[in-house]
Parts: C-alpha cells; structure tokens; sequence
C-alpha cells in the first residue's frame, strides 16, 4: 500500500523541512494548474502534506501506519499439526482452537503426502500449519 510518505517520495523519517521541500517540488512540477492530466495524483501529495505537516496528525498517522502494517504481516503458525491427529468429519479434518473456535481443513485443499498447508481457525487469527500425512495423491 502506498503511504503518505511515498507519495512526497520521502521517508518516514524525514524532517518537516524535508517533507515542505518535497511538496514543493512536487507542487511545482504536479500542479493540476500546470500540468494536464494530473490532478488525481496531485490530490494526494496535497493530502499527504497536509497531514504530514501537522505534528500531531502525523503521529496518529504513524501509528495507523504501523498498526496496518502489523496486522498485514501473517502470524506464525500456532501449532504443527498431522491431518491423521485431527477429527475427521466427511473430507474434513478439523482441530480445536484454544479459543473455542475451529480449525477447519478439506481434503481438496491438500496436495499429497508430506505437504504442508495453512488452516486459519474461524474465530480467532491464530493459524496452524497442517501437515498432509494421509493423503494418497
Ligand atoms: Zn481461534
């Protein structure tokens, strides 16, 4: 995703003075006044200086920034399991969550002896990595 940073071209740890020199530039040379075209792009370096500038909105954008980019990256799996130790119900093989939820796997979505797949539970964002230790494909 692109941030407010990308969009002056700068780093989050950019000096105001350098964000203002950015946005000046780009101002000059994205202007929709001076140039055809444009104007989407140059609605969000606007928006980007605008926030950026103000100390306090930067911060809370920071934060957003790293919150998002925190629940972007996958969790570990919380556990290794073997599709032969979960209960089978059908071509489903399911495990319990220490949530209370379920961790749900179908036979289609395995590829053969020895591979592995992740299985997120449906209740929580915990994953378990199952190995396929039954199938005959
Ligand atoms: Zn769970």
């Amino acid at each position: 995703m692109a941030t407010l940073y990308d969009a002056l071209g700068c780093s989050p740890a950019c000096t105001l003075a350098e964000l203002k020199a950015a946005y000046r530039a780009l101002a000059l040379s994205q202007h929709p006044d001076k140039r055809s075209g444009g104007a989407s792009d140059f609605a969000l370096v606007d928006r980007a200086w605008k926030t950026l500038r103000d100390p306090a909105a930067r911060r809370a954008y920071d934060e957003t920034m790293l919150r998002s980019r925190m629940e972007d990256e996958p969790l570990p799996p919380y556990g290794d399991y073997r599709l032969s130790q979960m209960d089978r119900r059908d071509d489903l093989y399911a495990a319990d969550c220490r949530c209370g939820g379920t961790y749900v796997v179908s036979r289609l979505d395995l590829t053969g002896v020895g591979t592995e797949c992740l299985v997120g539970c449906d209740e929580c964002s915990l994953t378990i990595s199952v190995v396929d230790d039954l199938s005959t494909r």
